[in-house]
């Protein structure tokens, strides 16, 4: 079953600029797709429209078989990380990760267990009580994704979550994000613009250029036949 399907979406800008050009493909439940290309070929764009952060000029995108346009951002069942990890400077970790189930109204006992949860999932009891500015860069990452897995969101919405730390810490957090998808069976669309990323992550891969989509396969297809 689809959890996401695109049908011609287009994003154009309002200085004219297509970002996005007619992206058709359907992303089913609890597959990690990676969407690939170069800076500034529409990846963010494409991602920001099923966020729900961005109108969708023409075409149709459903979620769960609903047109986002009908959808509330807050009933869209989606969480999404940022590159530069949107944190909140003056919370806790605790606090950042309550945020979002505070603005929902979720219960202190299950707001409770899910931190707790998120935290041990990603090493992150000890620095509950610290604030972003205490933390190193892989550990704010870190609480960027706690802050989505509390949400337990149908789908996870990554824009190159790791491009903001060094080689090595990259490389763990991509075995760490391989690891939570399979713990989590969620569905998730991860966008990079590192190919090695994209090969390792993705189960399919979407090839972007200039707007458009190029390719759509798995990394073994895509590699076979570059
Ligand atoms: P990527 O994520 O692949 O780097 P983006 O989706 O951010 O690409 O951008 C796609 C294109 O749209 C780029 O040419 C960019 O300059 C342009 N763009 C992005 N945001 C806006 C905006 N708010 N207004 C106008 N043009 C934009
Ligand atoms: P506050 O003092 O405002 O409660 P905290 O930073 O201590 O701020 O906690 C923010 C939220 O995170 C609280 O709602 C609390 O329920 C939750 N929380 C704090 N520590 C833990 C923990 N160890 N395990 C689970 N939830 C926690």
């Amino acid at each position: 079953m689809a959890t996401v399907s695109l049908d011609g979406v287009r994003k154009v800008y309002a200085n004219g600029r297509v970002a996005v050009a007619g992206a058709s493909f359907a992303i089913a439940e609890g597959e990690l797709l990676v969407l690939v290309g170069p800076s500034g070929c529409g990846k963010s764009t494409l991602l920001r429209m099923i966020a729900g952060l961005e109108d969708v000029s023409a075409g149709e995108l459903c979620i769960a078989g609903k047109r986002v346009n009908e959808l509330a951002p807050r009933d869209r069942d989606i969480a999404m990380v940022f590159q530069n990890y949107a944190l909140y400077p003056h919370m806790s970790v605790a606090e950042n990760l309550a945020f979002g189930l505070k603005l929902r109204a979720t219960p202190k006992d299950e707001m409770q267990r899910r931190i707790a949860t998120a935290a041990a999932m990603l090493g992150l009891q000890s620095m509950l009580k610290l604030r972003p500015a205490e933390l190193s860069g892989g550990q704010r990452q870190r609480v960027a994704l706690g802050r989505a897995l509390v949400r337990q969101p149908k789908v996870f919405l990554l824009d190159e979550p790791l491009s903001n730390l060094d080689a090595r810490l990259r490389a763990a957090m991509r075995v760490e994000i391989a690891r939570l998808h399979r713990e989590l069976g969620a569905t998730m669309v991860y966008v990079t613009h590192d190919q090695v990323e994209a090969m390792t992550l993705g189960h399919r891969i979407v090839v972007m250029n200039d707007g458009a989509i190029q390719q759509i396969d798995t990394p073994l297809a895509l590699y076979a036949r570059p």
